[in-house]
């Protein structure tokens, strides 16, 4: 089969692999009809070293059931299927506390022997307590936003459950990136009222706005949160979702916390180091939380609300190719060209 390969930053190629085939008998092959580009692909993009390659990539995708292990009962050939980033058994005392991205016998896709999402197919292990069953056939208008209980909408959900979200709470998000808008999206959702979004690019903050940010910030650094906490009678809000990962994005994220707020993260950090002292955390009794999205604990709860029309997170996508075109998909998104892009194997 064809699959997409990282040999290093700045150089992504679509390659002939091995086509999966079934290894455990709790394995399903699935025949991926919809991947796409996840702005965390863009780190490797930018980093990786080629002597730590090449690489299988992806992580999100839908597909169609090919064929079961013996022991596969909650899917079975034929069915349309979402799998979110990382795989777990759905059984271990981490997943029935919705810690799936710690199950004790679960991984990440392209790790390893594990398939990539970016290509024709992929071999899922565990394929019960991974895989979600879809009530839509593989060509529904509704895809694009199923697609996104992969992962961006499930991190965004996830950093606005971690940051406690609520009606009472004032929200800033900083990131105008997929991840970004969808915590937008989810603050609005579990209830917040001020949602002050913190991008540069205006084409996604106007996504942001319909999404339900009440205010837009484009400044960054100090100017930044001098506007946020103007915006907040000088107090900065209760919750920070923070979806970039980098330093700058941290600082902002504790220069506009309220007093006894909290941070939660889902930006994977580029940095091991940063201030938790009197000047960032400590002085203001401030909660530092966040990390990977166990996006199958989300699926449940989230899908209704794709299914019946009444959230749109699919939004973010606004470029297609297909499989062949994944260079210039990495490219696009890496120049900012494109927000999101999907992937048509
Ligand atoms: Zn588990």
């Amino acid at each position: 089969m064809r699959a997409t390969l990282i040999y290093g930053a700045g150089d992504v190629r679509v390659e002939n692999v091995p086509d999966p085939v079934i290894k455990q008998p709790t394995d399903a092959l699935v025949r991926i009809t919809t991947a796409c580009v996840c702005g965390s692909d863009l780190h490797p993009y930018h980093s990786m070293s080629p002597a730590d390659g090449p690489a299988r990539i992806g992580h999100e995708f839908i597909g169609v059931v090919e064929d079961t292990g013996a022991e596969v009962s909650n899917v079975r050939k034929g069915d349309l299927v979402v799998a979110p980033f990382a795989f777990s058994d759905g059984t271990c005392a981490f997943c029935r506390e919705g810690l799936h991205t710690s199950c004790v016998h679960g991984g990440f896709w392209a790790n390893g022997d594990i398939d990539g999402g970016q290509g024709e197919a992929a071999r899922v292990p565990l394929a019960d307590g991974t895989l979600v069953k879809l009530p839509v056939g593989a060509d529904s208008a509704l895809i694009p936003s199923l697609l996104t209980l992969s992962d961006v909408f499930g991190t965004g959900y996830h950093a606005a459950v971690k940051g406690g979200v609520n009606p009472r709470t004032t929200v800033t998000v900083i990131g105008d990136g997929a991840v970004g808008l969808l915590a937008v999206l989810s603050a609005k959702r579990l209830g917040a009222e001020q949602i002050i979004l913190m991008g540069r690019h205006q084409d996604r903050t106007d996504l942001g706005r319909t999404f339900g940010a009440s205010d837009v910030v484009a400044e960054r650094g100090e100017e930044g949160i001098a506007k946020v906490r103007e915006l907040t009678g000088g107090q900065g809000t209760h919750v920070v979702l923070e979806a970039v990962g980098h330093m700058p994005a941290y600082e902002q994220a504790y220069g506009v916390v309220r007093p006894g707020g909290t941070i939660s993260r889902v930006g994977v950090p580029q940095y091991e180091q940063a201030p938790i002292g009197f000047g960032s955390l400590f002085g203001g009794n401030i909660t530092l939380t966040g990390g990977p999205a166990p996006a199958r604990a989300y699926i449940e709860e989230l899908l209704p609300d794709v299914l019946e029309g009444r959230l749109e997170p699919g939004k973010v996508f606004d470029r297609t190719v297909d499989l062949d075109s994944v260079p210039d998909g990495y490219r696009a998104m890496d120049s900012r060209e494109a927000l999101k892009v999907l992937i048509k194997p």
